[in-house]
């Protein structure tokens, strides 16, 4: 087959604009991992266990800052601020305090929403599971977070605790928050990044995580609230059931994970 010059160059503009949109071409950007999203970049920093930041095209987002605001001295203001449930590793008012500035907004779900001191209400809307919003032109649904275990039911049981789907820049985000591999998480579709925990006995083991995940399959999953747990036993796991989602592995604790 003969190729023209015109058809090749063609080609040469197709491989071009392939390499300008690169939704997944992650890079290292100072300790965080980069993301082409529309708009401009998502950047994904790691602070502990369940906290991280997400710089993005409409504005910086928190998930769960605790730990104490001089974590997060380095790291671009708040404007977004979510928070999942009312356990000490992902709520912690003098937390709040330091990182929420006066233009910062936050979002709850309504068990902790009854907790917060009226200065941050003001700041606060809540939504309960299944119940959708937008905030800073972030679409948000809230996705249930309990645990399936009888005995493990204590610790977050149905119906007060959220995850989060966010939609922004192109792209569907979803923090599971505390929970197990629920029908709710094995439901859901057309999902670019996770964060998914596994940990006991408040969450799941790595091997019941990796079956959530393999029924959604997301592109890419950060494995994260997982103290005391291996999330490369996860990663085996969702490679052996062939979901095809690129694991990332976050300094969550101080470490990088090869
Ligand atoms: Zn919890
Ligand atoms: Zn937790």
């Amino acid at each position: 087959m003969q190729m023209n010059r015109r058809d090749a160059l063609k080609i040469t503009a197709a491989w071009a604009a392939a390499a300008t949109f690169m939704p997944f071409a992650a890079r290292a950007g100072g300790h965080g991992d980069m993301y082409e999203a529309e708009g401009g970049e998502i950047g994904i920093h790691p602070v502990d266990h369940a906290s991280f930041v997400m710089t993005t095209p409409l504005g910086t987002i928190y998930n769960d800052p605790v730990g104490g605001a001089e974590k997060y001295a380095d790291m671009p203001a708040a404007d977004l601020v979510l928070i999942t449930h009312e356990h000490g590793d992902h709520f912690n008012l003098d937390t709040l305090n330091g990182v929420v500035g006066e233009g910062t907004m936050l979002l709850t779900n309504p068990s902790v929403y009854e907790k917060l001191p009226e200065a941050l209400k003001a700041k606060a809307q809540m939504i309960g599971n299944g119940e959708t919003t937008e905030m800073m032109g972030v679409g948000i649904e809230a996705i249930p977070a309990y645990n399936l275990t009888e005995e493990r039911k204590k610790f977050h049981p149905k119906g007060r605790d959220n995850g989060y789907v966010l939609t922004l820049a192109g792209m569907r985000i979803y923090i599971a928050g505390d929970t197990e591999d629920i029908p709710e998480m094995r439901a859901l579709k057309d999902i670019d990044m996770a964060f998914v925990p596994m940990n006991l006995p408040y969450t799941m083991d790595p091997i019941a995580a990796a079956g959530g995940v393999a029924a959604f399959a997301p592109k890419v999953v950060y494995p994260y609230h997982y103290r005391d747990q291996d999330p490369k036993e996860f990663a085996a796991k969702l490679a052996e059931l062939g979901a095809g989602s690129e694991v990332k592995y976050g300094a969550w604790y101080g470490e990088q994970h090869a």
